[in-house]
């Protein structure tokens, strides 16, 4: 299967699961490094329906090459800002409903930790429940430039981190290959819900 068949396919399955209804969220695996290649999800497409034929090949500018034809999703700056800052081989975006809802309850404080979950095992490199992960929350913004200047700082800022969150807006995380960033799209939204249903009991906490 080569990487427009496994984007589809996880666009339909993460549609499925909740995370990107509609035409939301965006995901991209490196082609090549040198020169950069990326096949990326075209704009404004229904993610229940994607096909093969709605991932395009961009360059490190964010251009469509090759075969390909049509608009690469907006937030393409993000996904090369991402690609280039961790030498990241795919990245994911999600807008599920607990990213939302914590990116935007959070703000104040930057970000929030997660510890002490299981889960978090699940995290590449992470060893022990008593893991603290960070999740940074970064202000939503239309301007992709400046919202890639802000991902590249927050990356640099945060290393060892395995995605951020921008604010009432969604979650973006990636791995070394496809297959790891979809591990990390079910595992961090497992435990954005798990710490956004704790919070309900718990509010002041
Ligand atoms: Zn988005």
């Amino acid at each position: 299967m080569n990487e427009s068949e496994r984007l589809a396919e996880l666009g339909r399955e993460f549609h499925k699961r909740g995370w990107v209804l509609g035409t939301s969220g965006n995901f991209s695996a490196v082609v090549s490094r040198d020169p950069l290649r990326l096949a990326i999800t075209a704009s404004s497409l229904d993610k229940g329906q994607l096909l093969p034929e709605h991932i395009l090949e961009i360059d490190g500018a964010g251009h469509v090459v090759g075969q390909t034809q049509g608009k690469p999703s907006a937030e393409t700056l993000l996904h090369i800002a991402i690609v280039n800052s961790l030498q990241a081989g795919a990245v994911l975006h999600t807008h599920s409903v607990w990213s939302t809802i914590l990116s935007d309850y959070h703000m104040g404080s930057g970000g929030f930790f997660i510890e002490g979950y299981e889960m978090l095992k699940g995290l590449e490199g992470v060893r022990t429940h008593e893991h603290r992960e960070w999740i940074p929350i970064l202000e939503n913004s239309q301007n992709m430039e400046s919202l890639a200047a802000e991902t590249r700082s927050a990356l640099q800022e945060n290393p060892g981190i395995h995605g951020f969150l921008i604010r009432r807006h969604g979650m973006y995380t990636w791995g070394k290959d496809l297959t790891e960033a979809a591990r990390h799209v079910e595992i961090l939204e497992f435990l954005l819900e798990s710490v956004g249903r704790r919070q309900m009991m718990e509010p002041q906490h």
